[in-house]
């Protein structure tokens, strides 16, 4: 007997998750060695993980056996000194920031309530929500990818709960300005969301926001700058009196032991962590100077191209051929079927790009 009736409604609709290209999947449909693949579409550290955290990992390996502190707190004290936030103000979280998300959501959404996405962003917000049983709703982001706060206002509703605004914004790279944060959160019934997965290589943080509004929560990872997204470990810059809530439902140890250890030792890593953001910084002014498309603007380890009158998926196919992954955005809500969001590479890995870029746009 099928018992799919018994599955939750709100389950059922949910569109299935497009995750990036794996480098197996390419190298056995085109018959290339795994090694020769350039992964470019999932916004991993192309420097590979820090040593210290792999040290961390390894000496931690022999202690496996022991549940790790149920509140990681080992991890958030470290956080506390890399953000400055005191550690009543932090709480760290595994499956990564999308642990987060859904913990959040756990918390705050019943049926019937409703979040506000300003699209195209990142996927997980709307599975979240519907997973929690909230109705997303979607407002257009102007023709630069900008959040328009009117329209922010006019979707708003006694049964928002969340707003969320990624900064920089996966998959456009741009930051969303102090102001209109501020007023979202002035007007808002409900709670904001800041992602902010990508501030390591931005040139600010919104995260000062968090001691003057009680309901603005700021989300970040391990996975981007920090090199650890096999690891899944994030954390949530918060209000010292919804950390208390958040943590009476939250799943106990979450954090492995090994994340803790390793995030630790990440976090320690200043060298690592400033190579990876120069490395960045100066990859992406390459590429939007050198790809024959228009690239937007990026403040994170990633740039927005527009392949337009070509379309995403086509282009995406024929650099796939090529042995290399980027992310093809036409599965992004909102994003339409010409853009391609290109992780910043290796120096060599960036030359490749633009050279395959080149010779593919003719075609
Ligand atoms: C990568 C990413 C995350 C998720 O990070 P994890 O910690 O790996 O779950 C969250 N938000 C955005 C915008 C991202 O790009």
């Amino acid at each position: 007997m099928s018992r799919r009736n018994l599955i939750k409604e709100e389950i059922l609709s949910i569109r299935e998750y497009v995750p990036g290209r794996s480098t197996n999947d390419i190298a056995h449909m085109y018959g290339f060695d795994p090694n020769s693949i350039i992964k470019l579409g999932s916004n991993e550290n192309v420097l590979g993980p820090s040593p210290m955290a792999v040290e961390a990992l390894i000496n931690h390996a022999p202690q496996m056996s022991v549940y790790p502190s149920a509140d990681a707190s080992e991890l958030v004290n470290a956080l506390s000194e890399y953000t400055g936030f005191p550690a009543h103000n932090i709480a760290a979280s595994g499956p990564g920031m999308d642990g987060l998300i859904d913990g959040l959501m756990r918390l705050i959404v019943t049926r019937g309530n409703e979040i506000i996405i300003p699209a195209p962003t990142f996927a997980y917000y709307e599975i979240a929500a519907r997973a929690n049983g909230a109705v997303p709703v979607f407002i257009k982001r102007d023709e630069n990818y900008a959040v328009n706060v009117e329209a922010v206002k006019n979707a708003e509703s006694s049964h928002t709960r969340m707003v969320f605004l990624c900064s920089p914004n996966n998959p456009s790279g741009n930051l969303i300005p102090e102001e209109d944060v501020r007023a979202i959160a002035e007007f808002t019934h409900g709670f904001v969301f800041v992602d902010e997965a990508y501030v390591e290589f931005a040139d600010s943080s919104l995260a000062h926001l968090v001691n003057k509004y009680d309901n603005i929560i700021v989300g970040r990872t391990f996975s981007k700058a920090f090199g650890l997204a096999g690891l899944r470990i994030g954390y949530g810059i918060m209000p010292q009196w919804l950390k208390l809530e958040y943590m009476r439902a939250a799943t106990p140890f979450n954090v492995s032991g090994a994340a803790i250890a390793a995030g630790s030792a990440a976090l320690s890593d200043k060298k690592y962590l400033n190579e990876s953001i120069e490395l960045v910084r100066t990859g992406r002014v390459f590429l939007k100077e050198h790809i024959p498309f228009k690239v937007y603007d990026s403040q994170a380890n990633f740039v927005m191209v527009d392949v337009a009158p070509l379309k995403a998926r086509d282009f995406c196919e024929s650099l796939l051929a090529k042995g290399l992954i980027v992310r093809d955005c036409t599965s992004f809500f909102g994003a339409g079927n010409s853009l391609i969001r290109v992780t910043v590479g290796t120096k060599e890995q960036n030359k490749r790009v633009v050279e395959w870029f080149d010779e593919i746009k003719d075609l």
